[in-house]
């Protein structure tokens, strides 16, 4: 494609992300030159819109003027130092945001989603260890859910693709019914659905919550699993069955935080305060890799402790970044600056009059949306002829050609586009992922 010599030694030694590299025979990478606002361009000058966010990190589109600025005057004061032993102002201000806007006072800091996850389960396993219930350090995830890739989030995300090859190294989690709100039955609600799902909670709960730690998911919606949203009623029912049994419960905003959802963070919309809060991607305006474990006193109280062994012994060598804590102050400025979910809020109106025609395609079942996540699954047979496999793949190819980055999640197609969006470019990316079904649909 465009700059071959780039693909070339792209293909040559960089080994990319969730990539059958072979399949680059076919497709190679695209090179990126430049971002700005909702747009990646490539060397050749061409542009395409980033309808999923650049793997749904981006929130203000790319190289916003605020966080750039913030992150050059943060290069000339402090790179970066060890948050062991030391501190540092932006560490200290995010902080103490993140407690004013959580409620969960005391923060632990990582780099990336799967370290926030895995910082979580140790923290919740410890804290029974130190109040005298070593037993209780198992966990238990929905159907579905995703938590992230390293060895140890692996024991929790339910996606057999990314856990089959390593299940030998993985001390799996339970599994408890998702509350997605697709599983409604004929003449069920969402809320008919969710409280099924709770129902097989408690029954695993009353059994074997003596040696359960914690409950994870990710409130409101399963991302991975193919933006399964689900009701909010079933996050009021966990917060209460682990309550009853004594359980925590650990919410993954890594992709539903910073407004997402449509409130700041997912859970909100249960009005209920988790044990735990793992927060990463957008905590950064999607500039830098950062990630944030948030919880409460009675969590923290438990390691306060003389006895070394009690305090919580984990780190990484960038725990608390002052560039990435920057970014993230800048982040949050930005939503003190203008009320961003008000605006969201019309932007989603004007996107879900765009993608109208989409949302009315035969070939479209269960279109559904939340905040600034949109969702459309696609049954490929009601085109007629025999659909070819790997829906997924033709619709990103042909969503490129349309010059809208889409990239479906199996056969659910989905948009969760920067909220910079404006009228023309809403109208380009509904236009083009429209486009993009009917090509991908007319495969033969
Ligand atoms: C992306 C994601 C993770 C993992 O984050 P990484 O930074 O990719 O490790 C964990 N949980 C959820 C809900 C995610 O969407």
């Amino acid at each position: 494609m465009d700059n071959p010599s780039m693909v070339e030694r792209s293909l040559r030694h960089v080994w990319h992300p969730c990539t059958q590299m072979k399949l680059h025979e076919a497709q190679p990478p695209v090179p990126i030159a430049r971002a700005e606002g909702v747009w990646l361009y490539d060397f050749e000058g061409r542009r395409y819109l980033d309808g999923i966010s650049s793997w749904w990190v981006n929130l203000f589109g790319h190289g916003h003027p605020h966080i750039k600025a913030a992150l050059v005057d943060q290069l000339g004061k402090l790179d970066h130092v060890m948050l062991a032993g030391f501190t540092h102002a932006p560490v200290v201000e995010l902080s103490e945001r993140l407690a004013a806007l959580t409620g969960l006072g005391h923060t632990f800091y990582g780099s990336d989603g799967a370290s926030a996850t895995e910082i979580a389960l140790k923290m919740s396993a410890h804290y029974w260890r130190n109040t005298g219930r070593p037993e209780k350090c198992r966990f238990i995830g929905l159907a579905g859910g995703y938590h992230g890739e390293t060895v140890g989030a692996l024991a929790v995300t339910d996606i057999a693709i990314f856990r089959e090859a390593y299940a030998p190294l993985v001390r799996l989690a339970a599994t408890v019914p998702s509350p997605d709100a697709r599983a409604a039955l004929p003449g069920e609600t969402a809320a008919d659905a969710a409280r099924r799902a709770a129902a097989g909670l408690q029954s695993w709960l009353e059994q074997h919550h003596g040696q359960t730690a914690a409950l994870i998911l990710e409130p409101m919606v399963q991302c991975a699993a193919g933006m399964a949203m689900h009701d909010a009623s079933y996050l009021r029912e966990a917060r209460a069955l682990c309550d009853r049994y004594e359980v925590h419960l650990i919410a993954d905003e890594i992709a539903t935080g910073f407004g997402r959802t449509g409130t700041m963070f997912a859970h909100q919309q249960a009005g209920i305060r988790p044990d735990f809060i793992c927060l990463s991607k957008g905590l950064t305006g999607g500039t830098l890799p950062l990630s944030a474990v948030l919880t409460t006193d009675t969590v923290y109280d438990a390691f306060y402790d003389d006895d070394m062994a009690r305090g919580f012994l984990h780190s990484h060598s960038y725990t608390g970044n002052p560039l990435a804590c920057r970014a993230a102050l800048a982040t949050l400025e930005l939503f003190d600056q203008s009320d961003v979910l008000a605006r969201n809020a019309d932007l989603a109106q004007t996107l879900d009059q765009a993608f109208a025609p989409l949302t009315r395609h035969p070939s479209v079942r269960h279109a559904r949306r939340l905040g600034m996540v949109w969702a459309w699954d696609i049954d490929e047979t009601v085109s007629g002829t025999a659909p070819l496999p790997h829906f997924a793949r033709r619709y990103a190819r042909h969503a490129m050609a349309q010059g809208v980055v889409l990239r479906p999640i199996g056969n659910t197609l989905y948009a969760m586009p920067p909220y910079a969006l404006e009228a023309d470019t809403a109208a380009h990316l509904a236009r083009g992922a429209l486009a993009a079904l009917e090509a991908t649909l007319a495969d033969t």
